[in-house]
C-alpha cells in the first residue's frame, strides 16, 4: 500500500466507519458512496459497533508475503450487528476453536511491517468476545 492511500483510508481502518443510505437506510461497509441496494448516493457516515458473528471462516496455512509470521491464521467473514459482512483476520483465538455463530468484536492491531524501515500498517481484526463471568 502506498502512503497516500494509507492515509486516505485511515478512518476506515482504525474504526469501523461505514455509511448509511439516506434513501433506504441500508448500512454499507466498507463505505462506497453509492448504495448497492437502491443506487442512490450514500455519503452519510455511520460508525459500526464492531460486534458481530462469524458467518464463515477459513484457516490460512500458507500466508502471502508479509504475513508469514502470522500463519496459520483464521480469516473470517463476519456478519456485523448492523448487517454488512466484512472479511477480516481473527486474532487471539486458536483456529480449532473458531466456529460459525461465534461472537466477535473488532480490535485494532498491527497488520504488517513493510521493509526494513518498517512502515507499520494498522487495521482491524476481530477477536472472540470474552464471555462475562457470573459474579
Ligand atoms: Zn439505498
Amino acid at each position: 500500500m502506498t502512503l497516500p492511500s494509507y492515509w486516505r483510508t485511515r478512518d476506515q481502518r482504525l474504526s469501523l466507519v461505514g455509511e448509511i443510505c439516506p434513501h433506504c437506510a441500508a448500512r454499507l461497509f466498507p463505505p462506497r458512496d453509492v448504495c448497492p441496494e437502491c443506487g442512490g448516493a450514500a455519503k452519510q457516515r455511520l460508525s459500526f459497533s464492531g460486534r458481530g458473528l462469524v458467518y464463515s471462516h477459513a484457516t490460512v496455512y500458507s500466508a502471502p508475503q508479509g504475513f508469514e509470521e502470522y500463519a496459520p491464521y483464521v480469516v473470517a467473514l463476519v456478519k456485523l450487528e448492523e448487517g454488512p459482512l466484512v472479511t477480516a483476520q481473527l486474532t487471539d483465538v486458536n483456529p480449532d476453536e473458531v466456529h460459525i455463530g461465534m461472537e466477535v468484536e473488532m480490535v485494532t492491531r498491527k497488520l504488517r511491517e513493510e521493509g526494513p524501515a518498517g512502515i507499520i500498517h494498522y487495521g482491524y481484526k476481530f477477536r472472540p468476545v470474552l464471555q462475562s463471568v457470573p459474579a
